[in-house]
């Protein structure tokens, strides 16, 4: 048995995704031993990300700032939004590199066994900048799964009204993909070959 100090950090990290049981205990241990090198460096940057860390009122998502960094960039083409379920998808589009747009992070999918519903989502702020604001096109980039593409759907209703293009992701996503695990290059080739909804 180790201390119950040490033993909760190594209950902390086993929480974490992708680290089970086993590799929390590995990473606790190496952070003790590199306590210069790795522990307090992370230390300090944990309760930075803590104390800074806000999310964008207008497209909600996870920054320093609000409006977040994308949202204030003036060389963005602020006619564009692309809807994603999370933040990891936002960042999987910016690692390409291909898309210039501004964002509406859902946070989730439609999903009345989690309570989401369309408010949750944001889905009455999404419809309002449709509305008032320069948008000329909507990419919905949503995950290819059943709830994903159900989500897709109900915000194309919700955006009729709304004078506005409304495209999705072209091919290459596969049945059940997620776009936080596509290569670069796959989620580049789906966004220019995009497609009317
Ligand atoms: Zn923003």
């Amino acid at each position: 048995m180790t201390s119950s100090v040490i033993e909760d950090l190594i209950t902390s990290f086993s929480k974490l995704p992708g680290l089970g049981p086993r590799s929390a205990r590995r990473v606790t241990l190496k952070l003790i031993r590199e306590r210069n090198r790795l522990m307090e460096p992370l230390y300090r940057q944990i309760g930075a990300v803590l104390q800074q860390v806000t999310i964008c009122q207008q497209c909600n998502n996870i920054d320093t700032s609000d409006p977040c960094h994308i949202c204030t960039d003036n060389t963005r083409d602020e006619s564009l939004i692309c809807v994603v379920e999370d933040v990891a998808d936002l960042w999987a589009l910016e690692r390409s590199s291909m898309y210039r747009g501004r964002y509406h992070v859902l946070g989730g999918t439609l999903s009345a066994l989690d309570n989401r519903g369309p408010e949750q989502l944001g889905i009455p702020k999404l419809v309002a900048r449709a509305g008032t604001e320069a948008i000329s096109e909507i990419v919905i980039a949503t995950n290819n799964t059943v709830e994903g593409q159900t989500t897709a759907h109900y915000i194309t209703d919700a955006l009729e009204a709304c004078n506005v293009r409304i495209t999705r992701l072209a091919q290459g996503i596969p049945m059940g993909g997620e776009l936080d695990y596509l290569d670069e290059g796959t989620l580049a080739a789906a966004l220019r070959a995009r497609l009317p909804f």
